[in-house]
């Protein structure tokens, strides 16, 4: 996870002794994001307006994300949604048992739902959204649109915080256009990089898993987010 404008290399330093150190705790009427979890183990952001708290995916167990929030000082009982991007369980697992237990409306896009499956289980407030097509939870407007990835209907996000705009697309294969032109003037990024190309090729993955994560609808490599972090700030 590359925070917008912070070097890879230094990023990788931050979040290695980021696991050493208690998180700050967070003011729930505050604007804040805060990556609970990331990478192939797990992925969850939350994100709040101040008035409004979501969850961005909640790929880790319930528990797991319980404990990340309460470290932070959040209640998931003041959380108002979730919203998915994509099926993987890697963003999906406890989203249904959250749900289920917080009473959550879950915002998920209706390809997106049918193609998790009964990994959501039986969700009460289901409210599907459109890539292209803005809508608001409660006083937050977020901006879905398609990135792409081998998921049914994969969406980043951009969010309105505050005035500024933040930016939220993990699992990206490619920096299309539309995705440049949707994170272009964000005053937060949260993009994701997961792989060196040179690791990658000669590491030990056999070789359609290689092709699978350097391809179009794979992962987003360390250096394409070099240049794409360089071109959103042109
Ligand atoms: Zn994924």
């Amino acid at each position: 996870m590359v925070a917008s404008g912070i070097p890879a290399r230094i990023n990788a330093m931050l979040t290695r002794s980021a696991k050493d150190t208690i998180p700050p705790r967070l003011d729930t009427h505050a604007p804040a994001i805060c990556v609970l979890a990331s990478g192939s183990k797990g992925n969850a952001t939350y994100l709040s307006d101040g008035h409004t708290r979501i969850l961005v995916d909640s790929g880790l167990s319930g528990i797991q994300i319980e404990r990340r929030l309460a470290i932070r000082g959040i209640s998931p009982v003041d959380l108002d949604a979730i919203v998915v991007s994509h099926e993987h369980s890697d963003h999906i697992q406890s989203v249904g048992v959250l749900a289920r237990r917080f009473n959550l409306p879950v915002y998920i896009s209706s390809d997106t739902a049918a193609a998790s499956g009964k990994k959501l289980g039986r969700l009460q407030k289901v409210v599907h959204f459109c890539c292209g097509n803005s809508f608001k939870i409660n006083s937050l407007r977020i901006h879905p649109f398609s990135i792409s990835l081998d998921a049914a209907d994969p969406a980043g996000f951009t969010f309105q915080v505050n005035g500024k705009k933040v930016g939220i697309a993990t699992d990206l294969g490619i920096a299309t256009n539309l995705v440049k032109s949707n994170l272009s003037d964000c005053a937060v990024l949260i993009i994701e990089a997961n792989h060196d190309l040179d690791m990658l090729i000669n590491g030990p993955y056999p070789w359609p898993l290689k092709q699978r994560v350097k391809g179009r609808s794979g992962h987003l490599s360390n250096q394409d987010t070099g240049h794409r972090d360089r071109d959103a700030h042109r």
